[in-house]
């Protein structure tokens, strides 16, 4: 952590302690404004509301915890919107983004520099239909979630893979962000990407989903929901955002000798893949 970026982190705190006004920018270090530090140690000012509903969204938990970058909140209202528009359904479940003034919220290590957010996934019942999701469901390496235990016995949901990849599928076109994570447990993630190459998909964008959807160490394994982080918004990186996780090579022209046409990425991941015995 740099001097003035630490020196900020103590401003903010003290004048956030004060009830001053943190969303204004600090005289002392002017351009520390926006997603300032890493996501599990910093600050949001400049917060932008993601409104109660949109399009193909609707947020279930309370208020005050639905702040992020200008990039997030449209990225979440276009991701739902295209998943809407594709296959039209139950709204998209949208948890925690962060505080007003981003910083630590309960439940979260990360949240605090409005660039995450949680995502209820997408659930179908056994037989297919799309239905509106019920809680945080875990999902099992079958697909099968238990959301309650009824007068009857259990109540089954199936993670609807067709909404979930369109959803995977949006984020990362978005125009709007750069994703740089979507946490998901390792059997969710295999489902997702079996699914996407079996549905004929691009390679590239699947090659681009098996490397952002990520089970994360040290944390619980996401089997309940997508947690979303994207990158710093463009041009903040070295004033005030540090973006704690990879810069991908689809997003930043790089030096190695990555793939880049779909063709040649397909080769790479046959090369890639260890033949069955
Ligand atoms: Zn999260």
């Amino acid at each position: 952590m740099t001097y003035r970026f630490s020196l900020f982190l103590g401003i903010a705190a003290v004048v956030s302690g004060a009830m001053a006004c943190v969303g204004s920018p600090s005289p002392l270090v002017p351009e520390a404004r926006g997603s300032v530090g890493l996501p599990y140690r910093g600050v949001l000012t400049e917060p932008v509301a993601l409104p109660q509903q949109g399009t193909g969204y609707v947020r279930i938990k309370p208020a005050g915890k639905h702040y992020g970058t200008r990039a997030l909140v449209q990225t979440i209202e276009y991701a739902a919107a295209e998943v809407q528009r594709q296959r039209p359904g139950p709204p998209l479940q949208i948890g925690d983004l962060s505080g007003p003034y981003g910083g630590r919220i309960p439940n979260h290590s990360s949240h605090r520099t409005g660039r995450d957010v949680d995502f209820i996934f997408y659930a179908t019942d056994l037989g297919g239909a799309m239905v509106p999701a019920q809680g945080w469901t875990h999902y099992g390496a079958d697909g099968l979630g238990i959301a309650h235990e009824g007068k009857h016995g259990r109540i089954y949901l199936r993670m609807d893979l067709e909404r979930n990849w369109l959803l995977v599928k949006a984020l990362l076109q978005a125009p709007t962000a750069n994703v740089m994570w979507l946490f998901v447990s390792n059997p969710l993630r295999a489902l997702l990407t079996e699914y996407a190459f079996a549905r004929g998909e691009d390679p590239l964008i699947v090659w681009q989903a098996e490397n952002v959807l990520h089970q994360p160490r040290n944390s619980l394994p996401h089997d309940d929901h997508f947690h979303l982080r994207i990158m710093c918004p463009e041009g903040s990186e070295g004033l005030a955002c540090e973006q704690g996780g990879p810069v991908w090579p689809w997003l930043t022209p790089v030096t190695l000798d990555w793939p880049e046409s779909s063709s040649e990425i397909a080769t790479f991941i046959e090369a890639a893949t260890i033949p069955s015995p």
